[in-house]
């Protein structure tokens, strides 16, 4: 992809976010990950040289090939995907950033097992299925708040660092909102609880989410349309 391209996207991202952000409050501060699922290392080097060190994944072994291309760079890698159970061991090796998709207490345990074994830490989400949609993972915003304590409490290696959701997927904007709405509510329960990442907004509806309180998008498609 062509890098003036790349940075005409970039630039216009940054300020859409900027204009979001300031629209909800000039103290609040949103994070951009570049989710590079989409790309090769030469386009994620090519961001990195544009500014860019907070990076998507949502394949372990993505994560894996793109990262160990790339490891002469200081980027943060997020794992944004689902983890089977035969991937875990591999994205300990890893050790990413943020693993943004913890999705049930069982991943959770099974994941605080192997980190025991590995003597390692990681830091996590909690992914909440905001819009009750069963084509995605998360768990559903009733359980959500137990959860989350029951990981704290009967884990000893993951770190929660708040929660992460993928909006509502409908064309009809409040439905969308609800789902951002409902995840934030969540969030600010869990706030006393060491949350403080409250990940949400993709290409198509980080505006709106950050209007809902999101401090971290994950956008993709719009760095590389
Ligand atoms: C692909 C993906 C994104 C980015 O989506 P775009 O619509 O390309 O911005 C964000 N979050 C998750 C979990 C994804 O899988």
């Amino acid at each position: 992809m062509d890098k003036y391209r790349l940075r005409d996207n970039m630039d216009r991202i940054i300020q859409r976010v900027e204009d979001a952000r300031i629209k909800r409050s000039e103290h609040h501060i949103v994070q951009i990950v570049a989710v590079t699922k989409y790309v090769g290392p030469q386009e994620i080097r090519a961001l990195y040289e544009l500014g860019q060190r907070a990076v998507g994944e949502n394949r372990v072994q993505d994560l894996k090939a793109k990262s160990e291309a790339l490891n002469d760079l200081p980027l943060e890698w997020h794992f944004i995907g689902r983890l089977q159970k035969n991937k875990i061991n591999h994205l300990i090796d890893l050790d990413p950033w943020l693993m943004q998709s913890l999705d049930t207490l069982e991943l959770a345990l099974e994941l605080d097992k192997r980190l025991e074994a590995k003597k390692k830490r990681m830091d996590c989400l909690l992914q909440v299925n905001s819009a009750k949609e069963e084509t995605k993972a998360g768990v559903i915003p009733e359980a959500a708040y137990d959860e989350y304590l029951k990981i704290i409490e009967n884990t000893k290696h993951i770190n929660l660092l708040g929660v992460m959701t993928i909006g509502a997927h409908t064309e009809d904007k409040e439905t969308i909102k609800r789902s951002f709405e409902t995840t934030y509510k969540i969030y600010e329960a869990l706030k006393p609880h060491g949350a403080q990442i409250c990940s949400m907004g993709m290409s198509n509806d980080f505006e709106l989410a950050i209007e809902c309180g999101s401090n971290m998008v994950r956008i993709g498609s719009l760095f590389f349309s």
